[in-house]
């Protein structure tokens, strides 16, 4: 499934998108800058936390230390529900499909708990920014979405930004595509058989 040139390939995908939004600037998340490891901002939301954190894990402290706030990690219990933290319906125990790679202790709406699944993307090599991933795909499922319901997990699909190659570049781009269709053929695969009843 990665091809080792992604330095991020095996983190959840959860974190994946904090660290995004750190790198995005994403007013939700705190993103202050990691000495020694630029790129790799605290992916903390900005309530008050001890110690920054990278997408790796990796911590350090901040000067003007204030409290005390760390999502951490739900655990799953042993009949596979988690319970969860909303902000409008309290904690909210839900069945975890079995393709989900875990939720965060951090209180959200019902409607936006989101199962994620473990992320494929296609990888290509640009002049203009090095190693590039597009096309990020992984299994979605927000059971209690309300604007659009999703009775039924979803392929969660990433369209990038744009980015400019030579001839050999959009070769590269070809065979990146050849290799993700297959990949995204056993997507349909799967959520064809978890509309038919299998295992959510
Ligand atoms: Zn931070
Ligand atoms: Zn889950």
């Amino acid at each position: 499934m990665s091809d080792g040139h992604d330095p991020l390939s095996g983190i959840d995908p959860e974190l994946r998108a904090w660290h995004q939004g750190a790198l995005e600037g994403d007013p939700a998340v705190c993103g202050a800058p990691q000495p020694g490891h630029p790129g790799f901002p605290c992916i903390w939301n900005t309530n008050p936390h001890p110690e920054h954190r990278d997408v790796f894990g990796r911590t350090w402290t901040q000067d003007r230390g204030e409290p005390v706030y760390v999502a951490e990690w739900v655990e799953q219990s042993a009949d596979g529900t988690v319970t969860l933290p909303t902000l409008d319906f309290g904690d909210v125990t839900i069945p975890c499909p079995e393709w989900c790679t875990g939720h965060l202790a951090q209180p959200q709406y019902r409607s936006d708990l989101t199962h994620n699944g473990p992320v494929v993307v296609a990888k290509v090599e640009t002049e203009c920014h090095g190693v590039i991933e597009f096309l990020q795909t992984h299994l979605s499922w927000a059971p209690f979405a309300e604007l659009r319901p999703e009775p039924y997990p979803v392929a969660a699909i990433e369209v990038g930004d744009g980015h400019d190659f030579g001839p050999d570049g959009v070769r590269k781009v070809a065979k990146a595509l050849l290799g993700h269709a297959g990949r995204l053929h056993r997507f349909a695969d799967d959520l064809d058989h978890l509309r038919d009843g299998g295992e959510s």
